[in-house]
């Protein structure tokens, strides 16, 4: 269903913005993309969950997923996502080196999985649960208390679901589409795009669950040594996430644990410090929706431009996987120069 099509078919009460933004790039992406509605959710209207994919569908060939609005609080990482969409597709119009890297890759795009929370202003969707507490993942180690994932109630933030329950309809369109789109091919990764935690902008990789390293540990640290490389002045704390907090039932995690062990599939989460967004305007403070997006037309425009490269780094990483992914002894190296950077203290 294109987007078009989408808007015609509601009883949307109140306007979306990042939607109707999204809307506008899927109309100007026209027969280059494959849209469809991967779920509906009804929060004062019903609205779409848009699963978008362009490039080569071959399943040999690797693939990279951008995610935004998970939290439907941080609409700053739909807007992030749907800006890279945009920049695409505008470029396909006159780009040939781009139409020829999208013949060696498939990109899938799910720039605003919680609509119902971002119409309602929550961080949790309409039925209260938290979506990246709601895989079923339990933390090995001591979760936080209340933020690391709670069954106590829906009132609370940070609420899993209820016992035993399936994932809801948002959490099951998301990892169905990684595991069509992304799971099994030789590469691939994800770009999980929020805001909201401290004052610098952190790319986080799994486990969540648990402080010990994931299997692709030599992989990671292998993607860090191409970024690091290729973008020298980078501003990014690019760490696990069990360095900061431990938690439940996040999907990336539930993504790495499910994913069939042939191929490399390396999900990060890129979280963007709106702290600093605060000091530099404490008003925000007052505003709910302030303490998560940059609410300054020109501060917002740098963080929108100020993350493209690391989208577009990427796509380029998983259509060259094969000129930089360890192999053999190599992986062993990598591994242990891994350990020593992010898990010291740990025996892994
Ligand atoms: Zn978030």
């Amino acid at each position: 269903m294109t987007g078009a099509s989408t808007k015609l078919d509601g009883v949307r009460t109140k306007p979306l913005p990042e939607l109707e933004e999204l809307e506008r790039v899927i109309e100007l992406g026209g027969a280059h993309l494959q849209c469809e509605v991967a779920c509906e959710v009804m929060a004062g209207g019903t609205l779409p969950v848009h699963a978008i994919s362009l490039g080569n569908p071959d399943p040999s060939l690797p693939a990279v997923g951008f995610f935004g609005g998970v939290h439907g609080l941080e609409r700053i990482g739909a807007r992030v996502v749907t800006a890279y969409l945009h920049h695409l597709v505008s470029r396909l119009a006159w780009d040939a080196s781009l139409r020829q890297l999208l013949e060696q890759v498939r990109l899938l795009f799910m720039p605003l999985v919680n609509p119902g929370g971002m119409a309602l202003d929550t961080r949790a969707n309409p039925a209260g649960v938290d979506l990246m507490r709601n895989a079923p993942v339990e933390a090995r180690e001591r979760a936080l208390w209340l933020i690391g994932g709670q069954r106590i109630s829906r009132a609370l933030p940070w609420y899993r679901g209820p016992h035993g329950a399936p994932m809801e309809a948002e959490s099951t369109a998301l990892c169905e589409r990684v595991v069509r789109e992304l799971h099994g091919r030789p590469f691939s990764m994800a770009l999980d795009c929020h805001s909201g935690f401290g004052m610098r902008d952190r790319l986080w990789f799994p486990f969540a669950h648990r402080s010990a390293p994931m299997e692709s540990l030599p992989e990671l640290h292998a993607l860090h040594e191409i970024f690091t490389g290729s973008h020298v002045h980078h501003d990014y704390v690019i760490e696990p996430q069990s360095r900061q907090y431990l938690a439940h039932g996040d999907l990336w995690d539930h993504l790495v644990l499910t994913a069939p062990r042939q191929g490399v599939f390396l999900p990060l989460t890129l979280e963007m410090g709106s702290w600093l967004w605060v000091k530099k305007n404490p008003r925000q403070l007052f505003s709910r929706v302030g303490i998560f997006n940059p609410l300054i037309a020109h501060r917002e425009q740098r963080v929108l431009r100020r993350h493209l490269p690391l989208l577009d780094f990427a796509l380029r990483a998983a259509a060259g996987h094969r000129l930089w992914l360890p192999q053999g002894e190599q992986r062993e190296v990598h591994r242990r120069r891994g350990l020593a950077l992010w898990y010291r203290g740990l025996d892994a």
